[in-house]
């Protein structure tokens, strides 16, 4: 509780419910426009009983795990690599040892944890490690792990509640599934792994389980990576089939059976039957799995957190309508996952909150731009865009008034490695009816995100593709091939990679 009232007469200024990426942004920037602001906190476990410290989603079980578990994967690549750099490596003593990356990446991310408390304090910042109830648009009911309730009231609330992964309702999906929640912290090695859904969870965790050498199927019921340009998502599966994951298309899962007994299992993990209805098949398959990963997308976590105190109601997946970040209540706002129609990505919960913050304290007006959003999946062959996909460009545009330049590269690490020339592509879709304004950029190839985090700045300048061509290149990068980018898909031209 605070110690003083804050001016307001309530016992805080602004109650932010989720102390995730937005959470934490947005309450440490109220507090420093001079704000009493309290962090609501609590991480209810998964079916499988995982459960984590403060900082949301993307610090434990999203964003840095898994990019940390994607660059053990790009470390095994690179020894076979450094073999014909002349470093001689034994492959007969080469193993991956699943617990002591799980064991690394659990010692960082609590130093994290223990940083994000410390900076609430710093920032004058009350953190309760509990769960927020509404009760009504100014008092929320929070309930800590021993149970002891406090009731607080606040002028402001902002919702910040995140999303947790979605189940199938299978008959065993949650009592022997698993999902993102419980991956990164997997006790035992996966072993022979099904992942079932066919976007950025699901392509990346199976990317870096095939990459540490575990047997990986991918189950897609439909297209991959829905949203995104659909060439890069179909050269992304290629890459990775190529790479040893296998593929199910078409398919959706039945049910999951446990076909050991659980004292039978020496691993730590059971065998799991698997049955699917197989679209392209008149019979169902099934095989067995060690472990079944749902990442089937996720759902905002606003069932229980007294929607209907506030008179607000959500949609299907739990999110609710906060145009300008203002839900219908007035002193309620929201930002992040729980937002309905928004990009489920960190630094847009970081951004939103923050603008946020100022607009209700600092007297600003600048509202969070959500277009052109750079973002890159984290797959073995990462993949970098910003702006529109080809088919969604020419949906809106119509083909004749787009003009697509493309190109496949091979980037010069790969020369020595003996990777392959056309794999490495990079496209930009520009808008003959607007001077050839960029309108999508899309990259696949190593370091996909650091080179299209850059590029984000030219999309906000609205860059032409004449500033593309007059932007000089760094020699020998992959970027620089966004800056000589001459074949254009009309043409019919062959636009396989070419030398130096
Ligand atoms: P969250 O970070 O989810 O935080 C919400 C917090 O509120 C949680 O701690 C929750 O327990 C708590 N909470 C919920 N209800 C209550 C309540 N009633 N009382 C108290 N506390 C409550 N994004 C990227 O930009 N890049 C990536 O590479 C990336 N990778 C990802 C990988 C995975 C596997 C996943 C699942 C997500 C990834 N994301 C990535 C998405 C990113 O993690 C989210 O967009 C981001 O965390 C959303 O932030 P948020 O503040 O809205 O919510
Ligand atoms: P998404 O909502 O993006 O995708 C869900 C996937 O599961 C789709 O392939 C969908 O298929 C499939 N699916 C849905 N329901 C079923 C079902 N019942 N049975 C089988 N398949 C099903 O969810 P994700 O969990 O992949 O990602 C959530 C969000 O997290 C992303 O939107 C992204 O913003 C964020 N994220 C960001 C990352 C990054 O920045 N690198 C990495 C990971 C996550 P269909 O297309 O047929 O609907």
């Amino acid at each position: 509780m605070a110690e003083t009232p804050s001016t307001t007469g309530y016992d805080y200024d602004l109650i932010v419910v989720g102390g995730g990426s937005g959470g934490l942004a947005l309450s440490k920037q109220a507090a420093k426009l001079g704000k009493r602001v309290c962090v609501l906190d609590f991480v209810k476990p998964s079916p499988q009983g995982s459960t984590w410290g403060l900082g949301g989603t993307c610090v434990n079980v999203g964003c840095i795990p898994k990019k940390l578990m994607h660059q053990a994967c790009l470390l095994g690549e690179a020894i076979e690599d450094a073999e014909k750099f002349g470093w001689e490596v034994e492959k007969a003593n080469i193993k991956h040892d699943w617990s002591k990356l799980v064991m690394g990446v659990s010692d960082h991310i609590g130093g994290l944890n223990f940083a994000y408390r410390v900076s609430l304090r710093e920032n004058n910042v009350t953190y309760l490690n509990a769960y927020g109830v509404f009760k009504d648009a100014h008092t929320i009911e929070c309930t800590d792990k021993k149970r002891k309730v406090t009731t607080l009231t606040a002028e402001h609330f902002v919702l910040a509640v995140g999303g947790r992964p979605k189940y199938p309702d299978i008959p065993g999906a949650r009592e022997l599934g698993i999902t993102s929640d419980d991956m990164f912290s997997l006790p035992y090695a996966p072993g022979k792994t099904l992942v079932v859904g066919a976007s950025y969870v699901a392509l990346e965790c199976a990317g870096f389980l095939t990459g540490l050498g575990y047997d990986t199927t991918v189950m897609a019921r439909s297209i991959f990576l829905r949203g995104f340009d659909q060439q890069c998502a179909e050269q992304i599966a290629a890459y990775m089939s190529e790479h040893g994951t296998k593929f199910l298309r078409r398919c959706v899962p039945l049910s999951l059976e446990r076909i050991e007994p659980e004292a039978d299992s020496a691993t730590g993990r059971h065998r799991i039957r698997v049955t699917w209805e197989d679209g392209l098949a008149n019979e169902p398959g099934s095989d067995v799995f060690d472990t079944v990963l749902f990442a089937i997308g996720r759902e905002a976590v606003t069932s229980t957190i007294g929607l209907e105190a506030l008179g607000l109601k959500a949609n299907a997946s739990g999110k609710v309508d906060a145009p300008l970040e203002q839900t219908s209540v007035p002193n309620v706002f929201a930002i992040g996952d729980v937002i309905n129609g928004r990009p489920e990505l960190t630094p847009v919960a970081i951004q939103a909150g923050r603008l946020l913050a100022k607009r209700l304290y600092g007297g600003a007006t600048t509202q969070m731009d959500y277009a052109n959003i750079p973002t890159t999946v984290f797959t073995p062959l990462e993949y970098g865009c910003i702006g529109m996909a080809e088919e969604d460009a020419i949906a809106l545009y119509k083909e004749e008034n787009i003009e697509v330049f493309h190109q496949y590269f091979q980037p010069l690490e790969w020369t020595v490695a003996h990777r392959p020339a056309s794999t490495c592509y990079c496209k930009l879709i520009c808008n003959k009816l607007d001077n050839m304004r960029v309108i999508g950029l899309h990259i696949l190839g190593p370091n996909a995100g650091e080179i299209t985090q850059g590029y984000g700045v030219a999309f906000r300048l609205g860059a032409t593709k004449d500033d593309f061509d007059m932007t000089v290149g760094i020699h020998p990068t992959c970027s620089e091939n966004f800056t000589t980018l001459d074949i254009t898909r009309a043409s019919g031209l062959d636009p396989g990679a070419k030398g130096c």
